[in-house]
C-alpha cells in the first residue's frame, strides 16, 4: 500500500466529507463534488499518477483500495472515481504532460466516454466517427452515458479511426470543448450521483496531438489499458457496497428486537442463516478479486481470465447479497431506516455497466473455449 499517512487521510476524507454527504447525493442525485475536492488536495486523484509528474505512483491494487472503502459509504463517489483512474492509465500513457501533471495535481477531473446510443454496451464497437481536417480532428457522435459529464474536464473518448473503416480510435477530448452537449442531470436508479448523463458531439473540433496511441490502435489500448483497471475497480466498487450491506444487516438484526419473545432479530436461525450467506459470497468474491489484482501485478498465465472474472463475479454476487440484505432487513429496510436500499440500487449498476455481467459470462465462457473474445 501507499505510505500509511495517505491511506489515513482517505479514512478522514471519508468521515468528514463523503459520510455526511452521502444521503443528499443519492437523494438529490448531486454530484459529490466536496468529496471528490478534498481527495484532489489529497494527492488522491493522481494517486496512478506517476512520481515524475507529481503523482503517487501507485499501484492498481492501491486505486482498488481506495474505490472500495469509498463505496462502502458512498457509491456515487467511488465510481467517479474509478471512472477517473480509468481514464488516468491510457493518459499516463499516451496524454500529454501537461494533462498529466495537472491530474496529478488534483486539478483534472477525468472519465471514460465510449458507450454509444448506436452500439450500446458493445463499447468496442464505436459509430462515432473522427474525421481529419489538417492538425485537427472532427469528432461527430453520440455518446449514451459519460459518468462526471457535466463535471469532468476530459473525456478519454472513442470513434472510428480517421484513416480505416473497422477499429477505433481514442481522443483526450476537453470537456468545455465547442460542440458538444451534455443532455442533462442524470436521474438513475442507483449510484445517483455520478452524473452519468448522454452527451452528443457535433463537428467538436480537438488538436490531432490529442490522440491517445496511434489512430487505429484504440481498441488494442481499451482492452489492454483500460479494461484491467476498469474491470478491477468497477468490481472493487461492488465489493464496497456489500461491504456496507453486511455490516448494516448485521448491525440491524442484533439490535432490532421482539419485545414480546424478548429475543432479537438475530435469534432466528434463518436470519443467521441468510447473513452467512451474505458474508460467504462477498468473501468469496473479494478473494477472487484480490487473486485477479495479484494475477495482473505479477503477468501470471491465468490474469486474462481472472481480470474478466472480478467484474462478472463481484456484480453478480453483489446484487444476490443486497437481494438477501433487503430480505433480513424485511420492512426496516424498505422504508430506508437502516440503510440498506441506497446499497441495493447502487449495486445494480455494475451488472449493467460495460462490459456487463452477461457480456463478461459470454467472454469467459468464449475465453475457456479458445475462442476470441469478439465473434
Ligand atoms: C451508472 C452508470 C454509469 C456509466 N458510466 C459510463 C461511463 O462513464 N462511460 C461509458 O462509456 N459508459 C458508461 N455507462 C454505460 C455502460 O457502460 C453501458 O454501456 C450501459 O449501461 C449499457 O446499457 P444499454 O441500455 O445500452 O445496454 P444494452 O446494450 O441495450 O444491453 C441490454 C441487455 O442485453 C445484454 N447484452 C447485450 N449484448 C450482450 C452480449 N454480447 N452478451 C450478453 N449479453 C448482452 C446486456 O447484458 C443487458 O442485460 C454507465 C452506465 C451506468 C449505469
Amino acid at each position: 500500500m501507499t505510505s500509511p499517512s495517505i491511506l489515513d487521510v482517505l479514512e478522514e476524507i471519508i468521515t468528514t466529507v463523503v459520510e455526511p454527504g452521502a444521503t443528499d447525493v443519492d437523494t438529490n442525485g448531486e454530484f459529490p463534488r466536496a468529496a471528490l475536492t478534498a481527495l484532489g488536495e489529497a494527492g488522491l486523484l493522481g494517486l496512478l499518477s506517476s512520481t515524475d509528474v507529481g503523482g503517487l505512483g501507485g499501484t492498481l491494487g492501491e486505486a482498488a483500495h481506495v474505490v472500495r472503502r469509498l463505496a462502502t459509504t458512498c457509491g456515487s463517489t467511488a465510481m467517479v472515481v474509478c471512472m477517473h483512474y480509468s481514464a488516468v492509465v491510457v493518459i499516463e500513457q499516451h496524454g500529454s504532460e501537461e494533462t498529466r501533471r495537472a491530474i496529478a495535481s488534483g486539478n483534472h477531473l477525468s472519465t471514460l466516454a465510449f458507450s454509444e446510443t448506436g452500439s450500446r454496451s458493445h463499447f468496442w464497437a464505436p459509430i462515432g466517427t473522427a474525421t481529419a481536417s489538417g492538425d485537427e480532428v472532427v469528432l461527430d457522435a453520440s455518446k449514451s452515458w459519460i459518468t462526471s459529464a457535466e463535471e469532468a474536464d476530459s473525456y478519454v473518448w472513442t470513434s472510428r479511426p480517421t484513416a480505416a473503416d473497422g477499429g477505433a480510435s481514442l481522443w483526450l477530448v476537453p470537456a468545455d470543448a465547442s460542440g458538444l452537449k451534455v443532455a442533462g442531470p442524470f436521474d438513475g436508479l442507483g449510484l445517483r450521483g455520478n452524473g452519468s448523463s448522454p452527451v452528443v458531439a457535433t463537428d467538436v473540433r480537438i488538436p490531432l496531438a490529442n490522440g491517445l496511441g496511434d489512430d487505429g490502435a484504440g481498441l488494442d489500448i481499451a482492452l489492454g489499458v483500460v479494461l484491467p483497471t476498469f474491470q478491477i475497480l468497477n468490481a472493487s466498487c461492488s465489493l464496497g457496497v456489500m461491504d456496507a450491506a453486511v455490516a448494516k444487516t448485521i448491525q440491524h438484526v442484533t439490535t432490532a428486537r421482539f419485545a414480546h419473545l424478548d429475543q432479537s432479530l438475530a435469534d432466528q436461525p434463518v436470519v443467521r442463516q441468510h447473513l452467512a450467506r451474505m458474508k460467504n459470497l462477498a468473501d468469496a468474491a473479494s478473494c477472487l478479486v484480490d487473486d485477479a489484482v495479484d494475477a495482473l501485478a505479477t503477468g501470471r498465465d491465468d490474469a486474462p481470465l481472472r481480470m474478466l472474472q472480478s467484474k462478472g463475479v463481484a456484480g453478480a454476487t453483489a446484487l444476490e447479497v443486497v437481494d438477501l440484505a433487503m430480505r433480513v432487513g424485511g420492512g426496516a429496510a424498505f422504508r430506508k431506516d437502516i440503510g440498506i436500499e441506497r446499497h441495493f440500487r447502487d449495486a445494480r449498476a455494475s451488472a449493467v455497466m460495460a462490459p456487463t455481467v452477461d457480456a463478461l459470462q459470454e467472454f469467459i465462457g468464449r475465453a475457456l473455449c479458445g475462442m476470441p473474445l469478439f465473434g
